[in-house]
């Protein structure tokens, strides 16, 4: 089967590897060892970040570089490598092939359009994690786009990202963000940056759509053992990564519900295999809770709210198996297995969700009418238009009810939840365990990249310190627990990358 060969049409239509002098023979060091670049050419195009006009370092994450065992150098080698200036030593820049329903809609060919895969590192940790530059410049995938990010967004990642591993949820992280010194035109001009993101792999639901869709079932199973080695060793075959990748997403779809979390793009391109959020568009946390919320302003039809994130998980992954299925021969037998294994994907979000948010009330133990109780505080948060962070984290205190446009209406559900404490020998303190105060709200997120546009960084540093710490209690910072007064909602948030 013919196999387009990515990394020589990159380089034709490009022409822009990195010229020798660019490598940097520099201070800092990035200890690569690269096992996506030593896949078959099909799965790439070889593509250098494209250089910018004046970088100029933001922030750079120094506990994530010890973790990867980076020695970062001085500031000057390391705007230009994470701006995309220099390579360093031992990277190998890729863009990585992929496809991937859209809104519900294949589409055939996605691909890193505005990313390159620099290399990876083996960590501290022992863990291999993927470092990629995003906004770095036009590749082989790019289509109409740019190829560019602007500041906005990659701040927004920043701090959303490491918010969420903060939060101890699976997630992509940020390890340092440049500006470009060149404009980038979305609503108007803006200042471009690239974000350096880290993941423990790009491989996306859509990594496998594209090689099943185009009938390329060498590279289907090639891919398939590569996801099973690098992520779920113990795995046997293309239905026992169904089954992993599956728990994966039903414990990390549990999660986002159990913070508010909306993602906003749940597109199967941007559903990683290893079950950590990737792809922080417009995403954000709720305030006020309604089980309807969506911010994206794209999703006109509210597929992507928070309430379908669930299901939507499960539609994802019956994408996943029906691509992984080209490779078995046995199809109606793998058709079977593969059904078993989705159908049993909705019982299993649930009892998830029921764990956490069980934790969220202060139930260490489990009885029948659990669900009713917590579905029934959630109504009455809905109908109340209460703050969903801070009323988890006041339960038991007059706080919570003061959340509610009724009190009253809270009154009688706090008699039932204090009835079914009274059976619990050692209830969970609810202000630690599970109900964070700080999450990064959408009007500071906001806030935040209007100063930083104006050049004024504190409120990204501000944010970034304090969010490191979501359940501490942190004096000084109370403002940021704050929902947003009237004229600061934020109703639409922008993909605008
Ligand atoms: P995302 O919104 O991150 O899910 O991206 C969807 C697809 O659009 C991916 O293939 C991206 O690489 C591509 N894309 C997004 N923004 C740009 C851009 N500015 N230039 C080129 N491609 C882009
Ligand atoms: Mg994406």
């Amino acid at each position: 089967m013919f196999e387009r060969d990515y990394a020589r049409d990159g380089a034709i239509r490009y022409g822009i590897r990195a010229p020798k002098e660019y490598v940097c023979g520099m201070t800092l060091t990035i200890p690569f060892d690269n096992s996506y670049a030593r896949l078959p050419n099909a799965f790439f195009a070889r593509q250098s970040p494209v250089p910018v006009r004046a970088p100029k370092m933001i922030v750079f994450n120094d506990d994530l570089a010890r973790l990867l065992r980076i020695s970062p150098g001085d500031v000057q080698d390391m705007a230009q490598a994470f701006a995309g200036n220099s390579i360093p030593e031992g990277a190998e820049p890729i863009a990585q092939l992929y496809s991937g329903h859209q809104f519900g809609q294949y589409n055939p060919q996605l691909g890193d359009g505005r990313a390159v895969l620099l290399g990876e590192t083996v960590g501290t940790d022992g863990m291999r994690r993927d470092i990629q530059l995003k906004g770095s410049g036009p590749t082989p995938f790019s289509r109409r786009g740019d190829g560019r990010a602007w500041l906005g967004p990659v701040l927004r990642e920043y701090v959303v990202s490491e918010a969420m591993h903060a939060l101890g949820i699976p997630t992509t992280r940020a390890l340092a963000a440049a500006e470009t010194g060149e404009t980038v035109f979305r609503e108007g001009p803006m200042p471009g940056a690239v974000l350096t993101r880290v993941a423990t792999s790009h491989l996306r639901v859509g990594t496998f759509q594209v090689f099943a869709a185009r009938g390329q079932l060498d590279s289907l199973k090639r891919l398939t053992d590569y996801a099973i080695t690098r992520h779920y060793p113990e795995a046997e075959g293309p239905m026992g990564l169904l089954r992993s990748v599956r728990d994966a997403q039903a414990s990390l779809i549990a999660q986002w519900m159990s913070v508010g979390f909306i993602h906003g793009v749940m597109n199967t391109d941007n559903c990683s295999i290893a079950g950590e959020t990737i792809d922080y568009g417009p995403c954000a946390f709720m305030d006020t809770y309604h089980p309807n919320t969506v911010f994206s302003s794209i999703d006109q039809m509210g597929r992507y709210a928070y309430s379908n994130q669930p299901d939507i998980a499960v539609w994802n992954l019956a994408q996943l198996a029906t691509s992984l299925i080209q490779q078995v021969d046995d199809k109606e037998a793998a058709v079977e297995e593969a059904t078993e294994i989705v159908h049993a994907m909705p019982d299993m979000l649930q009892q998830n969700w029921l764990t956490r948010f069980r934790a969220k009330i202060g139930l260490t133990t489990a009885e029948d009418g659990d669900l009713e109780l917590i579905t029934g505080l959630l109504k009455r948060m809905a109908e109340g238009q209460a703050d969903f962070t801070n009323t988890f984290r006041a339960l038991g205190s007059d706080a919570a009810r003061d959340q509610f446009l009724d009190p009253a209406a809270f009154d009688g559900w706090e008699e039932s939840w204090r009835a079914r404490l009274e059976r619990e020998a050692t209830p969970l303190d609810v202000t630690t365990a599970a109900n964070p105060t700080f999450i990064p709200r959408n009007h500071r997120i906001e806030q935040m990249i209007q100063a930083a546009v104006k050049g004024d960084y504190a409120l990204f540093h501000r944010l970034s310190a304090v969010l490191a710490r979501p359940y501490d209690e942190q004096a000084g910072a109370a403002d940021l627990k704050r929902p947003p007064a009237k004229n600061e909602v934020v109703h639409a948030t922008f993909c605008g990358t």
